[in-house]
């Protein structure tokens, strides 16, 4: 993988005139028109817009689901457009933790195996891993459903096994789509804890949302309307300094 040497630090995103279109013809739809940002290492950026703006367009680019139609971005100094897709999926798999509004857990497989499963990708041996694993699930409050598959789980522990395997591999980034989209009120406040936590301790995050009250927790706001960039801002955190995380989370 190459990485770029610099002596500046290198951000975490480097995004320049991304654009993505899908479709063709009259068909063609324009999702992104030339998006550009930068994310430091440990900002908390929360990406807003309406329903079609583009933010999971955006995410998954950002993410090395996808591939932009043209632009550049850069993920931890990696020019994420020119490696091959095993490179590709070795950055994203390293790099990236991902949580979605859906969730996404391997149903018939226990938290720990979900949580364990991009170590298990990452060659990671199984003594450590299941010890990371159980360090990652006791971090989201689970140490005692560590053996409990999906359905057997609420929607809020659910996302916080998600969060647990989007963190299992210490990423450079943690991006999440609506993360609590799918979650009442009790849960959502759960999961936004967690984050807030995440970030305190140093970790740099990229959450999408449509609602005020999850954007209010970032310290940054980026608006998007059909597919461009119309605003972003600093904003002062919701409350006071979250409480530390338990001991044994670094700051990545
Ligand atoms: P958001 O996440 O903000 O709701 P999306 O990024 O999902 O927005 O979508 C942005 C635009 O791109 C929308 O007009 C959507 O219909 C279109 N779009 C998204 N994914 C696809 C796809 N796979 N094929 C065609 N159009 C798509
Ligand atoms: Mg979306």
């Amino acid at each position: 993988m190459t990485v770029q040497e610099e002596t500046a630090p290198v951000p975490v995103l480097r995004v320049r005139d991304l654009v993505k279109e899908y479709g063709e013809g009259d068909a063609r739809v324009r999702a992104l028109r030339g998006v550009s940002l930068d994310v430091e290492r440990g900002d908390y950026v929360a990406v807003m817009g309406a329903s079609g703006s583009g933010k999971s367009t955006l995410m998954n680019i950002l993410g090395c689901l996808d591939v932009p139609t043209s632009g550049t971005y850069l993920i931890d100094g990696a020019d994420a457009g020119r490696l091959d897709e095993h490179q590709l999926a070795v950055l994203r798999n390293r790099r990236v933790g991902f949580v979605f509004q859906s969730f996404n857990l391997i149903p018939r497989m226990s938290a720990l195996a979900n949580v364990e499963l991009p170590l298990v990708y990452g060659g990671v041996a199984l003594a450590a891993r299941r010890e990371r694993a159980l360090a990652a699930l006791e971090q989201v409050g689970l140490a005692d459903r560590v053996h409990h598959e999906p359905n057997q789980l609420s929607g809020g522990q659910q996302q916080r096994v998600a969060l647990a395997r989007a963190l299992v591999n210490r990423p450079a980034l943690l991006l999440a789509d609506e993360p609590t989209g799918n979650l009442d009120t009790a849960s959502t406040r759960d999961v936004l804890e967690i984050m807030d936590r995440l970030s305190a301790s140093g970790r740099t995050i990229v959450l999408i949302t449509h609602e005020d009250d999850v954007a209010a927790h970032a310290k940054r706001v980026i608006r998007l309307v059909d597919g461009e960039v119309v605003e972003d801002r600093r904003q002062a955190p919701v409350d006071g300094p979250p409480p530390r995380l338990p001991q044994g989370e670094d700051a990545a």
